[in-house]
């Protein structure tokens, strides 16, 4: 059925160029030679990439975004929404020095800190950006494979967020996971941009508005006006350091010896940025190796103790933030007075984070309504309104 439409197409056409632009051929692509049966010549339609079949591929593909984050990685399907959230983590089995992928996001998260010799689990995102490039590619192949079954006629558009402070050379390593993936198109899309969508900040209009990511590695503190960026900052500030912070304070003052997944679970439940009012918060029990005799113990925590142990981290963020008021411009920085601060990411999930900053900037402080999903959201609006978002969309560098 479409390959009669095509070729009717191709016998109805006048001149190559009018049948380039019947296909949508707006650019240079891969030489495709299509042989029309009744004319009985054959035609070089003077393209040199497969964008024929790649346009119409985009009528049978999902196209999609992508949240490819230090700790999550999450899909969203153009039309269809978030419809992947997993960790960012691969684990391979390792035989005879030959690497083999055995688990890829959520059951490969459970392998973290629990694997015999033969099995490795890799978390290949670092800080915000590629830090194995072989494995995450593998793991964007994954994931685009488990979203997206359709193998021919459907290699999708992919745009892929990036933290602001991505190099040249990172932004292409990102690209070129994509493509090799399996994307037909890649762009890229500034990530303190994609949360403000995704939190639904007005960011076209001629205000200024502030947002913080708070992702595994890093915290993102961007002011936006006019739908780009005058000021972003990436501190190496996140969850995973909230997670080495409660390692190393139930090290130094109960000699136990916990493993990051214990940490992380540890800061989801009780965790908290400021001291509780009545100086101690609930507990809750965890268990760990025992550093004075080296046997497993069981022990108590409460929540003042975590807010002891987050000290440092938190007073980190709040100090980017300050950073990006005095030197954002003072007319912006009066809006973001009037306005607030935005907090995204699974960081401005930690309890009492938002009062933390209010208590030392002095400003209104909101957490997005679905922190988590914000940039995986804000990407895929990207995705779906892309002629009005086109400037912020990134498919050349
Ligand atoms: P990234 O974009 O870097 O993948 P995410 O925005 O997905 O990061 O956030 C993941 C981080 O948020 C992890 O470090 C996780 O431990 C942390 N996190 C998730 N939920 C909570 C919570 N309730 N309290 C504190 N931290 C949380
Ligand atoms: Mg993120």
């Amino acid at each position: 059925m479409v390959w009669a439409l095509f070729f009717k197409s191709a016998q109805s056409c006048r001149s190559h160029s009018e049948y380039g632009l019947l296909c949508g051929l707006t650019r240079p692509y891969k030489q495709v030679i299509i042989r029309v049966p009744s004319r009985g010549d054959e035609c070089i339609w003077g393209a040199r990439r497969m964008s024929v079949f790649g346009n119409f591929g985009g009528l049978f593909s999902s196209d999609m975004a992508i949240d490819l984050g230090t700790a999550n990685t999450l899909v969203y399907v153009k039309g269809k929404g978030v419809v992947l959230s997993e960790p960012s983590v691969v684990a391979y089995h390792i035989k005879d020095g030959v690497k083999k992928v055995l688990a890829v996001g959520e059951d490969a998260k459970l392998m973290l800190g629990r694997t015999p010799g033969s099995i490795e689990a890799i978390r290949p995102m670092r800080e915000g950006v590629i830090a194995d490039f072989d494995t995450a590619e593998e793991m964007i192949k994954h994931f685009i494979r488990k979203v997206h079954k359709r193998s021919t006629f459907s290699k999708p558009k992919i745009i892929v967020c990036v933290p602001h402070g991505a190099t040249p050379v990172e932004k292409r390593a990102i690209r070129q996971s994509v493509l090799s993936a399996g994307a037909r198109r890649a762009g890229l899309i500034a990530e303190p941009i994609a949360a403000a969508i995704g939190a639904g900040m007005p960011i076209t209009d001629p205000t200024g508005n502030m947002v913080v990511d708070i992702g595994g590695g890093t915290t993102e503190v961007a002011v936006l006006s006019l739908g780009d960026i005058v000021y972003a900052r990436s501190v190496r500030v996140g969850g995973d350091r909230m997670d080495e912070a409660i390692i190393s304070y139930l090290r130094r003052q109960q000699n136990l010896l916990v493993g990051e997944t214990t940490a992380e679970r540890i800061k989801t439940s009780i965790g908290t940025a400021r001291m509780p009012d009545d100086g101690r918060g609930t507990s809750m029990h965890i268990r760990g190796r025992d550093l004075l005799n080296g046997v497993p113990k069981e022990i108590e925590v409460t929540q003042a103790q975590i807010a002891e142990a987050l000290t440092e981290p938190v007073q980190q963020i709040c100090e980017a933030v300050m950073a990006a008021l005095e030197t954002t411009p003072p007319d912006l920085g009066a809006d973001i007075v009037d306005r607030g601060v935005m907090l995204t990411g699974g960081g401005a999930l930690l309890g009492d984070l938002d009062l933390a900053l209010r208590e030392q900037t002095g400003l209104a402080v909101s957490i997005a309504d679905e922190s988590l999903n914000c940039v995986a959201l804000g990407t895929g609006k990207a995705l779906e309104h892309e002629k009005q978002l086109r400037h912020a969309i990134d498919y050349d560098s």
